[in-house]
C-alpha cells in the first residue's frame, strides 16, 4: 500500500515537472494566465490546433524560404492520401505545417501560375499569360511582366531581404519578371531540376544566411520536360509491352499532337486513339518515379537546412505551380485544360515553433501564399491585389473566396472556370461553350451536367462574365478565335 502511495507521488510530481517544464518553454506572450487554464489545453492536447501562428518577437528575424516542385499533383502525395509512399519528405515536412488541402492553382502552367503567385493577381491582370504576346498581325514580342505591376519580392528586397531565386529556368526566368531586385537568379538550364537548382542554393546560404534573406528555390523533376537521372523507365516498369519509353521528346511529341487534335474553336484535345490506356498507366508510373525523385531532392535540401540552422528560423512554404494530365480528359501534358487534375495544387506552410499539422480543408487560391506570409510576418506588400491573406482561416475564421482560374495556353486556348461549393463551370471564350462539373458525385471530371441543370449553369456563367469584366476581358475578342498554338514553350 506504501509503495502504491510512493508511485502516485510520484506520478503526479512527475506530471507537475512536465507541465512546469512546458509552461517554461511556453513564449512569454502565449502564455496563459492561470495555470488550470494552462493545463486544460494540455490535456485536451489542442494547444497546436489552436494555434494563431502568431509569430510575436521572430516576426523581424524570420527568413523566407518558398520551394516550388514544378507540376507536382496534390493527389500524388502521401498527406493528399496517395497510398504508394512517393513523397515521404513531403509528408514528414507537412507533419509540421499548415496544410491546404483543397488549394487550387489559378492557371494550369508554369508562366502564368508563377507570375500569380508573385504578383497575387489573376493571369488576366497581371498579363504574362504567355511567353510571347502578339504585337501585331504578324509580330509576336517576347512577354514581360509591366514595371508599373509590383511583386511581393518586390517587398521583400525594399524591405531589406536579402533575395535570391535558384530555378529550373524555362517558365520562370527573370526575362519574364521573375528576380527583380535580387542579387542572384538561377534560370539558365531549361527544365531543371532541384539536382541543378539546390546545390548552388545551398552554397549560397552558406555565404548569406547570417543576413535576413529571402530564398526562392523551384525545380522541374516531376515535369514531363525532365528526364529521369539514372534510370530508363522501360528498365524499371517492366509489366508494360507498349511502344512509349517515357522520353522528354516523346511527352514534347504527345503534346503537341494532343494540341493538333484542337481542329475547331471549343475542341477539346483528343489522344485516345493514340495513347491507349496501357500506355498513360506506363506514363503515370514514370510520372510517378519523377515526383519520388522530386521528393528526396527537397528532402535533401530540407536536411541541409536543418544542419545549417535555418530550418527553424525560417518561414518555409512548399508548393506546386500546377498538376498534370495523363489522358483523364484525353491529354498529356498540361496547360490546355483546366480540370482539377491540373489545378490541384500542394501548399503547405511551416512556421517556426508550431510543430503539429494542420489540416484546412477551405478551398483557397495558390496566389494566397504571399498575402498569406505577408500577413504572418507582418510585412506589407502591394496593394489592391486579388489574393489575400490566409491567416484568418489559420485562426479559425471562415473565408469564402472566389476560385476562378484560366488559361490563354500558347495563344491557342481560351478557357476560365469557376468553383462554387462542389460545383464547378468550364468556359470556353472561342466558342462560348461550358461545362459543369459535380465535383462531390464526378471528382473527375467526366460528365458534363449543365444541361440537366441550367440554373446553376446560368448563375456560375454569369460569375466568371462578371469577374471577365473585372480583369478587363472581353469575351467577344476570343469568340471563332482560330489560330495555331505558338510555338515556344
Ligand atoms: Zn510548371
Amino acid at each position: 500500500m506504501k509503495n502504491l502511495r510512493l508511485i502516485a507521488v510520484l506520478v503526479v510530481a512527475a506530471n507537475l515537472a512536465v507541465v512546469a517544464f512546458l509552461l517554461l518553454k511556453t513564449p512569454a506572450d502565449t502564455r496563459p494566465a492561470g495555470v488550470s487554464e494552462a493545463i486544460a489545453p494540455l490535456l485536451e492536447d489542442t494547444t497546436q490546433a489552436r494555434a494563431t501562428y502568431e509569430l510575436g518577437d521572430q516576426k523581424e528575424k524570420l527568413n523566407l524560404i518558398v520551394i516550388s516542385m514544378d507540376a507536382l499533383r496534390y493527389d500524388r502525395s502521401g498527406f493528399g492520401g496517395n497510398p504508394d509512399g512517393l513523397t515521404p519528405n513531403l509528408d514528414a515536412f507537412m507533419e509540421e505545417a499548415a496544410v491546404f488541402h483543397d488549394a487550387a492553382a489559378v492557371a494550369s502552367w508554369t508562366l502564368p501560375s508563377h507570375m500569380s503567385i508573385w504578383t497575387a493577381r489573376w493571369p488576366s491582370i497581371h498579363g504574362v499569360t504567355n511567353k510571347l504576346k502578339l504585337l501585331s498581325q504578324d509580330q509576336m514580342v517576347p512577354t514581360t511582366l509591366s514595371p508599373g505591376i509590383e511583386t511581393f519580392p518586390d517587398h521583400l528586397v525594399r524591405a531589406g531581404f536579402t533575395s535570391a531565386g535558384f530555378t529550373g529556368g524555362a517558365g520562370v526566368q527573370a526575362m519574364y519578371g521573375f528576380g527583380r531586385g535580387f542579387e542572384t537568379w538561377l534560370d539558365d538550364k531549361p527544365f531543371a531540376g532541384f539536382d541543378y537548382s539546390a546545390p548552388p542554393a545551398l552554397e549560397w546560404l552558406k555565404a548569406n544566411s547570417s543576413k535576413r534573406f529571402f530564398l526562392f528555390l523551384h525545380g522541374y523533376d516531376a515535369h514531363g520536360q525532365h528526364d529521369l537521372t539514372g534510370l530508363r523507365p522501360r528498365d524499371v516498369i517492366t509489366d508494360y509491352h507498349g511502344n512509349l519509353d517515357g522520353s522528354i521528346e516523346e511527352q514534347a511529341r504527345l503534346r503537341e499532337e494532343g494540341l493538333a487534335s484542337i481542329k475547331n474553336p471549343g475542341d477539346t484535345a483528343d489522344l485516345s486513339g493514340k495513347v491507349s490506356a496501357d500506355d498513360a498507366a506506363f506514363l503515370k508510373k514514370v510520372y510517378d518515379l519523377k515526383v519520388k525523385q522530386a521528393d528526396e531532392r527537397v528532402g535533401a535540401f530540407l536536411t541541409q537546412l536543418k544542419a545549417m540552422g535555418i530550418y527553424d528560423r525560417s518561414v518555409i512554404a512548399i508548393v506546386s505551380d500546377h498538376g498534370d494530365e495523363f489522358m483523364e480528359h484525353g491529354y498529356v501534358d498540361h496547360g490546355p485544360t483546366l480540370c482539377q487534375h491540373q489545378l490541384h495544387v500542394v501548399m503547405g506552410i511551416r512556421f517556426p515553433g508550431f510543430t503539429r499539422r494542420n489540416d484546412i480543408k477551405t478551398p483557397v487560391r495558390l496566389f494566397d501564399l504571399f498575402p498569406t506570409l505577408f500577413d504572418a510576418l507582418g510585412l506589407t506588400g502591394p496593394s489592391g491585389v486579388d489574393g489575400q491573406s490566409l491567416m484568418p482561416i489559420l485562426r479559425g475564421e471562415k473565408l469564402d473566396l472566389p476560385m476562378y482560374a484560366e488559361s490563354d495556353y500558347r495563344l491557342f486556348v481560351h478557357l476560365r472556370s469557376i468553383r462554387q461549393g462542389k460545383k464547378k463551370l468550364v468556359l470556353d471564350l472561342s466558342d462560348g461553350g461550358r461545362r459543369l462539373y459535380d465535383l462531390a458525385s464526378d471528382p473527375e471530371e467526366a460528365r458534363d451536367g449543365s444541361s440537366a441543370d441550367p440554373r446553376a449553369t446560368y448563375e456560375m456563367e454569369q460569375a466568371v462574365r462578371r469577374w471577365l469584366e473585372t480583369t478587363r476581358t472581353n469575351p467577344q475578342d476570343y469568340l471563332g478565335l482560330k489560330q495555331e498554338p505558338i510555338k515556344i514553350f
